[in-house]
């Protein structure tokens, strides 16, 4: 029934999910970068040398990467927005919600 879907919620849920991925992509910018000596490494679940060296790895990158998909996903949303009048996507112009806001909304859920 995609008549009768909702807009003026998912507006105000468009804007909250937005401001929400800046953020982390903020926080993520700002964070100290990792470091062995500035962070540490935590205890390790296994004493594979691989798996820690695979941890480190995930470590040392995550600033950038969480920095890189936030900014991913807000560019998304700002390409799926909905427009003032005539209840569609701004980006794709199908019925607003789309569906490409409508699946970044549930995964981020
Ligand atoms: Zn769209």
């Amino acid at each position: 029934m995609p008549f009768t879907r909702p807009t003026q919620g998912t507006a105000i849920e468009h804007a909250k999910l937005l401001r929400c991925v800046e953020g982390i992509r903020e926080r993520s910018a700002r964070a100290v970068p990792w470091e062995p000596d500035t962070v540490g490494i935590p205890p390790g679940g296994s004493d594979s040398a691989l798996a820690r060296i695979n941890d480190v790895a995930f470590y040392a990158n995550a600033r950038n990467e969480v920095s890189t998909l936030a900014g991913v996903c807000a560019e998304l949303l700002r390409l799926h927005h909905p427009q003032d009048e005539g209840g569609a996507c701004g980006g794709c112009r199908q019925i607003w919600p789309c569906p490409t806001f409508e699946e970044i909304s549930r995964l981020l859920a």
